[in-house]
């Protein structure tokens, strides 16, 4: 059998409904190390046949073999890749891929037959065309001539057995011409078949056997004087390693490691050229990112913040504090406020379970120290107080039961007080400040414990609780009771206990309510974790959001980059490419541009939320999940919706996205 073989090929396109009949059934034999140039007037369908024979096109009936092969029965990837491994094509037009080297050029369809040493490969064929010194041009830097001397380079660095040439001279100046005429010569006497279209007759001269096509059939096919002027071809055609029989392994290759460097090089060359473009349809998929990292950075900031200050206030505690619990605003009892003295104190530290109990007073006073003076919170305290709320002096001592007990006048002051106070930064510990006209002794400094929000709670001084009730604030109650339970399992036992024991001090009878409130601090913590789910949903509609947002963006633009690049991916698919490497090379593309949104975006919320909590106060804690979390949430967005868009560049039609204007 021939290289070639077409029996009763036609082909037909619909054009306004009706049907245009361009190729009228086509029989034709090439033989290999054959130089064929078709010609015709324009429109006599010279380039739908070649199209078909370099499996670019498949013909509406008719019988092609090639290389022995029946190619009806091959799938689109296998004619690719058959494609790759034994044809090379050059265009009219060159069709190189602009921003981008002679070299890579040349080395592209190697990238998708897999083929070893490219660039080795592709610099000794530049090397043959005489192109050795233009490696590293691009297109718009080079001639015409240079450029179709690059696409030949291209044909052959695939060892292609046959070389299709649509007028290939066509754009090019005669002694450019004469130059690529000479070098498909000396191919064919290579030994590679050469199948090359012109309409004009001194071009196909160089040819040896010239078809005629007018109105979609053959009308002469004649041997030229060239044929006769070269009587040792036969001798010297180096034999084809394979022989005639193709490897049939048409099994599609892995994406390759070449591969994935190609795509992501190509995908930042694409975006490098449309940079304004670019920015602007990652902004959708960066405000995004940015925001929610941002938000998650300030509410774990906040949690953490929070749960410190409850641990802080100590745990197991128990707090019971005057009136009750307003429902609806409704005070229960007579409106009185209830109190609680040291003998209820007392009686609570009966309790079985009850590790410490603790009462306190509270009050406000003026300090004074030198020419400086502060007004503050006072807390009355015993020390115990010390142990059940986190608050053992970091500096200096707390009080002690004697000095408690014998009225002295001894305090410990917050960080607040002692920036107020001290503004030359000495050492406060051992210096006597006034409270309310009072002399007290500083014998400590308090823990920092920060705001509330509400309240500064570094903002604050303890005195002894007797000295308290006796000398400062004249109060005969306290004004709320610490209770701490023995163990997280007991807090619910004491609270039972306590308001037991405190409804029967207080003479309650059954129908009335509580005067008194218990107050358990593991209520507040889940509470709060409660406040954190309700945040962390709205947080992730947010995300979802904003990603959907920025996804469509991203899938818009894509869109518009395959329309762009219809050309580019007709070249591609004609130089090899299965619609698995086109559909990665644009997932590749959209997941670059998404994930350097998204990367661009976590920059973005984590400076804004640092700048954030250096002015706002409160931490902001950027967790690597987050930023694991919206790394991959921003790479996903680009393969989920760059995929449509990559889908369709993957299905085009090869010879519909050369043509495409
Ligand atoms: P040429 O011999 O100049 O290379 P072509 O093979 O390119 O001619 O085209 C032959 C005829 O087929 C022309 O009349 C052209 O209008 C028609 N044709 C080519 N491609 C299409 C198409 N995709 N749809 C409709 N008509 C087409
Ligand atoms: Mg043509």
């Amino acid at each position: 059998m021939s290289l070639i073989e077409i029996r009763g090929i036609t082909r037909s396109y619909q054009v306004g409904g009706s049907e245009l009949k361009v190729l009228k059934g086509i029989d034709l034999s090439i033989e290999e190390g054959e130089f064929v140039a078709i010609m015709g007037p324009s429109g006599s369908g010279k380039s739908t046949l070649m199209q078909i024979l370099g499996l670019l096109d498949r013909p509406t009936s008719g019988k092609y073999h090639l290389l022995g092969l029946d190619v009806s029965r091959l799938t689109d990837d296998q004619g690719a890749i058959l494609r790759s491994r034994t044809i090379g094509f050059i265009f009219q037009m060159f069709n190189l891929l602009s921003r981008t080297s002679a070299l890579d050029n040349v080395a592209l369809p190697m990238i998708y037959s897999g083929a070893p040493n490219r660039a080795g490969r592709a610099l000794d064929v530049l090397t043959q065309v005489g192109l050795a010194d233009r490696l590293h041009h691009k297109p718009n830097e080079l001639s015409g001539g240079q450029q179709q001397r690059v696409a030949v380079a291209r044909s052959l660095v695939n060892h292609p057995k046959i070389i299709f040439a649509d007028e290939p001279t066509g754009n090019l100046a005669s002694d450019q011409a004469e130059e690529i005429l000479g070098q498909l010569q000396l191919l064919n006497r290579g030994g590679i078949t050469v199948i090359m279209v012109t309409h004009e007759p001194d071009i196909a001269a160089h040819a040896r056997r010239i078809i005629r096509l007018k109105d979609g059939i053959i009308v002469a096919d004649e041997l030229t004087t060239a044929s006769l002027g070269s009587p040792s071809l036969e001798g010297s055609r180096s034999p084809l390693p394979e022989g005639t029989g193709v490897r049939l392994d048409l099994s599609h290759p892995e994406l390759s490691l070449a591969e994935f460097k190609e795509f992501s090089a190509s995908a930042l060359r694409a975006l490098g050229a449309n940079k304004v473009r670019s920015a602007l349809s990652m902004l959708g998929i960066l405000i995004g990112v940015g925001a929610v990292i941002a938000m998650l950075a300030v509410g774990k900031g906040a949690q953490k913040a929070i749960e410190s200050r409850i641990a802080s206030l100590g745990s197991n505690l128990v707090m019971l504090i005057p009136g009750s619990t307003t429902v609806g605003g409704v005070h229960g009892g007579s409106g009185t406020r209830s109190r609680f003295t040291l003998e209820d104190v007392k009686a609570i530290s009966k309790i079985p379970h009850v590790s410490r109990v603790e009462g306190n007073v509270s009050g406000s006073g003026q300090m004074v120290y030198k020419d400086q003076n502060w007004s503050t919170q006072i807390t009355g305290a015993t020390p115990l107080y010390a142990a059940m709320h986190n608050a053992q002096p970091y500096y200096g001592r707390f009080f002690t039961d004697e000095e408690n007990l014998h009225l002295d006048r001894v305090i410990l002051l917050g960080q607040s007080v002692i920036n107020n106070l001290y503004p030359k930064k000495e050492n406060p510990v051992g210096t006597v400040v006034k409270l309310n006209h009072i002399n007290f002794l500083v014998i400590g400094i308090l823990p920092i414990k920060g705001s509330t929000g509400f309240r500064d709670q570094d903002d604050m001084v303890i005195i002894p609780l007797r000295t308290a009730m006796k000398r400062v604030v004249g109060k005969v109650y306290v004004d709320n009771i610490s209770v701490e339970a023995d163990g997280p399992e007991s807090i619910n036992r004491v609270i039972a206990d306590v308001q037991r024991l405190m409804r029967r001090r207080h003479h309650l009878p059954d129908y009335k309510d509580d005067d008194f409130t218990l107050r358990n601090m593991a209520d507040i913590q889940a509470t709060l974790a409660g406040t954190t789910q309700t945040f962390t949903l709205l947080l992730g509609i947010v995300a979802t959001i904003s990603l959907l947002v920025g996804g469509i963006g991203i899938m818009n633009i894509m869109l518009v980059s395959v329309s762009e690049r219809t050309r580019e991916i007709g070249l591609r698919k004609a130089v090899g490419a299965a619609r698995r490497a086109i559909l990665s090379q644009f997932l590749i593309e959209s997941a670059v541009l998404s994930t350097m949104g998204g990367v661009i975006g976590i920059i973005m919320g984590m400076t804004v939320s640092f700048t954030l909590s250096k002015f706002a106060g409160w931490a902001a804690i950027v967790t690597p999940q987050a930023v694991i979390m919206a790394f991959v949430f921003s790479a996903s967005v680009g393969v989920i919706f760059g995929f449509w868009p990559a889908r369709k560049a993957s299905l085009l039609s090869p010879i519909e996205a050369l043509r495409y204007e």
